[in-house]
């Protein structure tokens, strides 16, 4: 049960009400590349609009570094934005001082006022309680639906939540329930499929789910430090030295549940042209480096997820961004969206593999979070969570 206070729980019919969204979105030449948590953000929007609040969106973009530049401008965001929603959307060219104020006090019900970055002031890293209060005497209501940021503890999403009733926005209150509440009492079998570069960035999640998981399956450059630990030699592979001890108390620990690749694609160097061949998994030769994953263990991860009934992925299977070694990341893709159980992806490597497939409506819940899903998947509190008023 989701434990904090959300919008469904007050009143908000003429209310003046500060929502932190997450509008951390790609740009390139000024122009919204995707725009997945501008819409992941609407139901909330929506939901207010239609109470006949007056709503005021706050995010960062970026890390501008604490000082306003104009590449982490929010205008080409609120320009975008503006074309998805029915409403009158304005914008104002900072978050804090007198022209803020006066654009917040003119604002009627219905209508949108968008601010810029909050990241132009470094007080907002900071979570320096002045801007916390600053941000609060704009609104009556402060909404956090800023799940991709709720990790951190900034004037925006923490600060603020003191001065003014501060709940949850339906996006972080969904993401919570499926990161949270589902894997932690999950319908089994349950598996994590687990990917990306790096052992060290994932050993929380690991100690965190390995109470509750059936199997976990390990592919991408983390499955490599598990076989150095395991003896084989891995080339030029990556592998990360300083993790081998911690990978040997993890497959200690494991045991059976913890699958690793039988086969594998080896490159001779790591490039999208290189020479690649697929290999029974052992030593690697000299010089090769192992770059995805083999049919033979698609195959053997695909009738494991096949009988799952709870699925959670963080991570590329394999060096994806090169189309010679991006099968076993897209094949993965496909074998989690064909799956009948409860999906729930964390990362932004698999919800983009998801999304090019076109497979992305298939799968239970995408995250918006990269950091935050991981902090969730380790059992971790989120500060910008904690924050909210209790139910
Ligand atoms: P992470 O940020 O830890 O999720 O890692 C994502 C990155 O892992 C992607 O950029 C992939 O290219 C990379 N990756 C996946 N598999 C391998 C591999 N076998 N060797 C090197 N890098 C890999």
């Amino acid at each position: 049960m989701f434990q904090k206070k959300t919008i469904k729980d007050i009143d908000l019919n003429e209310k003046k009400v500060f929502v932190r969204v997450d509008f951390n979105v790609p740009l390139k030449n000024g122009k919204v590349v995707d725009d997945t948590r501008i819409k992941a953000a609407i139901p909330t929007i929506q939901y207010l609009l239609n109470c006949n609040a007056a709503v005021i969106l706050a995010s960062h973009l970026g890390r501008p570094g604490g000082e306003p530049k104009e590449e982490f401008s929010l205008k080409p965001v609120a320009d975008y934005f503006e074309h998805l929603i029915d409403a009158r959307v304005l914008f104002v060219n900072d978050c804090m001082g007198a022209m803020v104020e006066e654009a917040a006090k003119n604002l009627q019900n219905g209508e949108i006022l968008i601010l810029e970055n909050t990241r132009f002031h470094p007080e907002e890293e900071a979570n320096d309680p002045l801007m916390g209060a600053k941000l609060a005497s704009l609104a009556d209501v402060f909404v956090n639906d800023a799940f991709g940021t709720a990790h951190r503890a900034h004037a925006s999403n923490v600060g603020i939540a003191k001065h003014i009733p501060a709940v949850s926005g339906l996006l972080l209150e969904r993401e919570i329930n499926y990161l949270g509440n589902t894997i932690s009492d999950p319908e089994k079998p349950f598996i994590a499929i687990l990917g990306g570069a790096k052992v060290s960035g994932k050993i929380n999640v690991i100690d965190n789910l390995a109470g509750k998981v059936d199997y976990f399956l390990i592919g991408g450059g983390m499955a490599n430090t598990f076989f150095a630990a395991q003896g084989y030699k891995m080339g030029d592979s990556l592998v990360e030295e300083e993790s081998l001890g911690i990978a040997k108390e993890i497959l200690k620990g494991t045991g059976k549940k913890l699958l690793l690749p039988i086969d594998v694609v080896i490159s001779d160097e790591f490039s999208a042209s290189a020479n690649n061949k697929t290999i029974p998994i052992g030593d690697i030769p000299e010089s090769w480096s192992i770059m995805d994953l083999g049919p033979l263990s698609l195959n053997k991860f695909g009738k494991i997820i096949r009988d799952s009934k709870t699925i959670v992925w963080n991570g590329p299977m394999g060096v994806f961004e090169f189309p010679a070694f991006a099968k076993g990341t897209f094949s993965m893709a496909k074998i989690v969206a064909e799956s009948n159980a409860v999906t729930i992806v964390g990362g932004g490597d698999s919800a983009a593999a998801l999304k090019e497939s076109g497979l992305s409506d298939k799968i239970t819940h995408i995250s918006t979070g990269g950091g935050a899903s991981l902090k969730m998947l380790e059992g971790s509190l989120l500060p910008g969570l904690e924050a909210l008023n209790d139910k």
